[in-house]
Order: C-alpha cells, then sequence, then structure tokens
C-alpha cells in the first residue's frame, strides 16, 4: 500500500515537474524568448531565481504568491499549470497501468499500453501548451499543432510498423486533412456569411492537429466509419466544454465590469438547477404539487435570466462573452477521446 501511494506520489510530482517546463514554453512562446537560454528570472525586478524558487506549487505556497526579491505577484498560471500536468501524469498513467499498481504485476506492460501512454502524455502537454497560448494572448502558435502532427504521424508510422499494416498510419493522416479541411470550411462559412469570427484564425490548425493525434489512436483495422464517428465526436463535444468553462469565466467578466445584478440572477439560476437536478435524484420531488412548483420556479428564473441576457447583449455589454478561446475546449475534448477510444477497445488492461 505505501510502495503504491510512493509511485503514485513521484509520477504526480514528475507531472509537475514536466509542468513547470510548460510555463516556460507557453510565456516565451508569447515572449519570444529563447526556451533554454536565459534562466527563470523574476519578470518585474528581473532577479535570476534560486532553485528553491523553482520547486513546482511548493515554492509558489512558500511564496504565497509573490516574488521573493520584489514582492511582485506570481502569476498564478505557474501553480494551476504545474498542478494539472501533475493531475495529468497521475490520471493517464494510472489508466493504463492500473492493474500493474495495484497487483505488482508487469502485465500491464504491452508494447500497446506504453507506447500509447507516452503518446497520450506527449500530446496532452503539448495541449496544455495551446491552451495557455490561447487563453493568455488569444493566440494559437501553429508550430505547436505541426509539432502535434508530427509526434502523432511517427507514433502511427510505428503503430503500423508494428501491426504490419499502414491502416492507423491512414488513419491519422485522412483526420488530420478531413477535419482541418472540416473546421477551416466552418470558419469560412461564418466569416464570410454571418459575418462573425465566431472562429479563430488557428482553430482550423488545432483541428488538423487534434485529428493526426486521434485517428492515431484507433485501433489497426476499426475501419473508417469509426474515424469518422469519432472526429464528430470531438466536435459535437467541443462546444459544450466550451460551455461549461465559458459560464465561469463570463460570471468572473461580469463582476469585473461590475453588472452584479445580471451576475447575481445568473448565480441564482445555476444555483437553482443544481439544487432542483439533486432534490429529483434524490426522490424529494415525490409528489405533483412540489414537482410543478419546482419546474415553475425554474421556469421562472430562467425567463428573467433570459431578459436580462437580452437587454445586456441590447446594451452592447456582449463583448465579455468574445474574449473566449474556442482552443482550450477543442484540446479538452480531444484528450477525452483519446482516452475512451482504447477504453472502449479495451487496449488498456
Ligand atoms: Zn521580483
Amino acid at each position: 500500500m505505501i510502495a503504491i501511494i510512493t509511485v503514485l506520489a513521484l509520477i504526480f510530482i514528475i507531472g509537475t515537474i514536466f509542468g513547470s517546463f510548460l510555463n516556460v514554453v507557453i510565456l516565451r512562446t508569447i515572449s519570444e524568448e529563447s526556451i533554454v537560454v536565459p534562466a527563470s528570472k523574476c519578470p518585474k525586478c528581473q532577479t535570476a531565481l534560486k532553485w528553491y524558487h523553482n520547486i513546482p506549487l511548493l515554492s509558489y505556497i512558500f511564496l504565497k504568491g509573490k516574488c521573493a526579491f520584489c514582492g511582485e505577484k506570481i502569476s498564478i498560471q505557474y501553480p494551476i499549470v504545474e498542478f494539472l500536468t501533475g493531475l495529468l501524469f497521475l490520471g493517464v498513467s494510472v489508466f493504463y497501468f492500473h492493474s500493474s499498481l495495484a497487483w505488482g504485476f508487469l502485465d500491464g506492460f504491452t508494447f500497446n499500453n506504453v507506447s500509447c501512454w507516452i503518446f497520450t502524455l506527449i500530446v496532452s502537454c503539448l495541449y496544455i501548451v495551446i491552451s495557455g497560448t490561447d487563453i493568455k494572448s488569444l493566440a494559437v502558435y501553429e508550430l505547436h499543432t505541426y509539432i502535434i502532427m508530427g509526434v502523432s504521424l511517427i507514433f502511427a508510422l510505428i503503430q503500423s510498423i508494428h501491426n504490419a499494416s499502414y491502416s492507423v498510419l491512414l488513419y491519422s493522416l485522412v483526420g488530420g486533412v478531413v477535419f482541418f479541411l472540416f473546421v477551416a470550411g466552418l470558419k469560412l462559412l461564418f466569416d464570410k456569411l454571418l459575418k462573425t469570427e465566431a472562429l479563430g484564425d488557428g482553430d482550423p490548425f488545432i483541428a488538423g492537429a487534434i485529428g493526426t493525434a486521434v485517428g492515431a489512436m484507433i485501433p489497426d483495422g476499426a475501419g473508417f466509419i469509426i474515424l469518422g464517428l469519432v472526429i464528430l465526436g470531438v466536435f459535437l463535444l467541443a462546444p459544450l466544454l466550451y460551455a461549461i468553462w465559458m459560464v465561469p469565466v463570463y460570471l468572473y467578466n461580469l463582476y469585473k465590469n461590475k453588472n452584479y445584478y445580471l451576475m447575481t440572477i445568473l448565480i441564482l439560476f445555476f444555483g437553482y438547477v443544481v439544487v432542483y437536478l439533486f432534490a429529483s435524484q434524490f426522490g424529494w420531488l415525490e409528489n405533483n404539487l412540489a414537482r410543478y412548483l419546482s419546474f415553475g420556479v425554474a421556469a421562472a428564473l430562467g425567463l428573467w435570466v433570459c431578459i436580462e441576457l437580452m437587454r445586456s447583449l441590447r446594451n452592447n455589454q456582449s463583448s465579455v462573452c468574445a474574449q473566449i478561446p474556442l482552443g482550450p475546449a477543442l484540446v479538452t475534448s480531444a484528450f477525452i477521446f483519446m482516452i475512451m477510444i482504447p477504453a472502449m477497445y479495451g487496449v488498456a488492461i
């Protein structure tokens, strides 16, 4: 038991160290600095950091989020990315090797498991970088998408050689081309016909990258119909994730713009919906009166929210919404499918 906990903790710590590096990649891509050469330094007072200021998560906690030299606030991005990457390493590793972790057998270390595990981690790290730059500077750097395409094609080629069949390489290639063209076409449609910039310039490239990555995970001989369904799934799940993670960002923007009125009724509405779902799940709304009454309140609140949203849109406060990039939702959706495909096909033991 202690051995398992030690291994899990170690995997998490290794993940946070990688996360630390991803932070550097995100920031230096945006500021166009070299990733390797200059040592980490405070962006304000330019003092070079000591090694103990660079410990993932712990340094942020001990420094209470401030530079040790000048007291400048350290961006919350650092601990968030480090924690997320640690969680990612832990989750993906447990997913592929849970039997080995639990029983100590080495049966889980098959060619398929080990290669898919490494591939998923590399691509997910790049997903984090893409999300980071997209959130921070509203820009997707095409280089990152090309690296995903390259890594995915290499992985697909290795799988193809291992299987002595080129279908996985084909899935990866076709997946990338089809998804790129699909999203590029959609962007053209939105830009020209609807005159809205609903999709960013980088979104077709993200689609191309995740198309090759997801395609490379399709098992040998599964067929192009499965590939098509998976890409459709990634595409349909993305707006759903976008909506879910847009709600807190939208609320935060309302708070920043001091629109407390709309913020309050939105929180009231979502809070009520959550309580309502719980209550109906636990069978507290058995009698008809309680059911109709609670549903009536939900409908009334929903109507109120709609009216207030319309009013704020007409007053042109909708700009708080336009600043939220789609990229993170796309890559999260792709990540979920990269885990779901082997889960469905029973690749992980
Ligand atoms: Zn400083």
